[in-house]
């Protein structure tokens, strides 16, 4: 690279925005960017590169990217006074759908790099120095990116796998299609032998990531038959995944929550909304009571299983009775946790250019109502927990002396008192309250009892 400001390890700054994907794609380009000697770095001024990991999912996080810039370039004039250089990276989804608008827009940015090309982040950067080009890198070929990534340092106990990407779905609403191209599984021998190594790293819970992660087809044994091989391999003692999709909740995937006990109870199911008028002009290919219908199937196979899910409330023509059905579905239903969100214009999906666009104060009265409904909800199912035993998986120091925070099954957080030895262990902990968005708990007992004991809490 041009001079990094005199000697010591040069300074990595990344910003991730958006879904735990970007999380995951962020983690791989620190691991990509470390044999470069790239050590982090606490505060953007500071870095000798800052890599915004852009999300494109709605106009509000596409705007902040650009303010974002806007703020680095200061920094970045400011370095280069002092005889220092700062490159700007922007990658993820704004970068692929938006590339050459801002290489034309913002002329502090260094490098533009799509989701699919941050394995060539090195030699990118060794160009752009040299000033010899390729400032854009935004192709499809997902499988050279997973093969070309290096091996990976987890940096706790639970970590993202990621083992599907892309979306063949096209609901009318969204631009995931477009930004993170084609749906592709990574071979399940690849997957099986990333989770063996984060699992010899010290990994106990791995969470499978993609944007239809339950359509996974890396293989013929499918999804179940791959959650199934990662509940095998030593170490590993909870399984998570996330996002799915209502129409690839198979039988044996229904089944798995009822069988294996390393498959927590917890599942992110998005409906989007209750009304089948428009869950057809979404384009989501099943109705209200086909959701419901899933949902029942879940339940008589794991009777506890948590529930959350995503919601859009003003999409193009949703009437006052449409919204009502969206909320008559959340009564219904319960949910544990959920996301909902305001419909957001993104140009070049079909529903952008959809008549009868619903007026902002309009959509703002809807996901107010609807937040507070999830609110209750979620208060009253972590509500529900007080008084019971837990297991729980201790990740982490809490912000207190001598206090550690973990997960429940339920994927709720739990604050309590425990020693930092016991960070990787899964322990039974008796809840005594609830916070805004955690747990708190009394560990009963520093010793594993049974698996049994801890897998199914009563
Ligand atoms: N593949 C997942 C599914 O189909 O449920 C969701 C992936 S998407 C990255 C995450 C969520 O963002 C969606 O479930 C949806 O609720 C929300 N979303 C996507 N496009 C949106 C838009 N144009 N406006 C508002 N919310 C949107
Ligand atoms: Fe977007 Fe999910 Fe629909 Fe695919 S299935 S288009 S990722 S909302």
């Amino acid at each position: 690279m041009a001079d990094q400001g005199g000697t010591g390890p040069k300074r990595l700054y990344i910003e991730t925005y958006g879904c735990q994907m970007n999380v995951y794609d962020s983690e791989r380009m620190r691991d990509v960017l470390a044999p470069l000697g790239y050590a982090p770095a606490e505060r953007p001024d500071d870095a000798d590169m800052v890599v915004l990991n852009t999300c494109h999912i709605r106009e509000k996080a596409t705007e902040k990217v650009y303010s974002e810039i806007g703020r680095l370039r200061v920094h970045k004039e400011r370095r280069r006074g002092e005889g220092r250089d700062m490159k700007i990276v922007i990658a993820g989804c704004v970068a692929q759908a938006e590339g050459e608008e801002i290489m034309a827009r913002a002329p502090a940015v260094d490098l533009v790099v799509g989701p699919q090309a941050y394995h060539k982040l090195p030699e990118l950067i060794a160009r752009a120095a040299r000033k010899t080009g390729e400032r854009l890198a935004a192709d499809f070929a997902a499988q050279e990116k997973f093969d070309a990534l290096p091996a990976r340092a987890p940096d706790g106990v639970t970590a993202f796998l990621s083992i599907q990407e892309g979306c063949d779905k096209f609901c009318t609403f969204c631009v995931v299609p477009y930004t993170r191209g084609a749906e592709y599984s990574r071979p399940m021998a690849d997957v099986l032998a990333e989770a063996r190594a984060l699992a010899e790293q010290g990994v106990r819970e791995i969470t499978l990531l993609g944007q239809n992660v339950n359509a996974y087809h890396g293989d013929d044994a499918g999804f179940a038959g791959l959650l199934r091989a990662l509940a095998r391999i030593g170490g590993v003692e909870r399984l998570r995944y996330t996002t799915s999709h209502p129409l690839e909740m198979t039988d044996e995937l229904i089944a798995l929550h009822g069988e294996e006990p390393k498959l927590m109870p917890y599942l992110h199911l998005p409906v989007q909304s209750g009304s089948d008028r428009v869950l057809a002009a979404m384009n989501r290919r099943h109705g209200a009571a086909d959701y419901r219908a899933v949902i029942d199937r879940l339940r008589r196979a794991r009777p506890d299983i948590a529930l959350s899910g995503d919601f859009i409330v003003g999409f193009p023509g949703e009437s006052d009775a449409d919204f009502a059905a969206t909320i008559g579905l959340v009564e219904a239903i319960g949910y544990a946790q959920a996301y909902s969100f305001k419909y957001s214009v993104r140009p070049g999906t079909p529903a952008a250019t959809l008549p009868d666009q619903v007026p902002e104060p309009v959509k703002a009265e809807r996901l107010e109502r609807l937040q507070s409904l999830l609110r209750d909800q979620q208060a009253a199912f972590n509500r529900a927990t007080v008084g019971r035993t837990l297991p729980v998986l201790f990740e982490r120091a809490g912000r207190h002396d001598g206090q550690l925070i973990g997960r429940s099954p339920y994927a709720q957080p739990v604050h309590a008192a425990a020693p930092g030895r016991l960070i990787g262990k899964v322990l039974p902990v008796s809840i005594v309250a609830t916070r805004t968005n955690s747990l708190a708990g009394r560990l009963v007992a520093a010793v594993a009892p049974p698996v049994a004991d801890l897998q199914v809490p009563a």
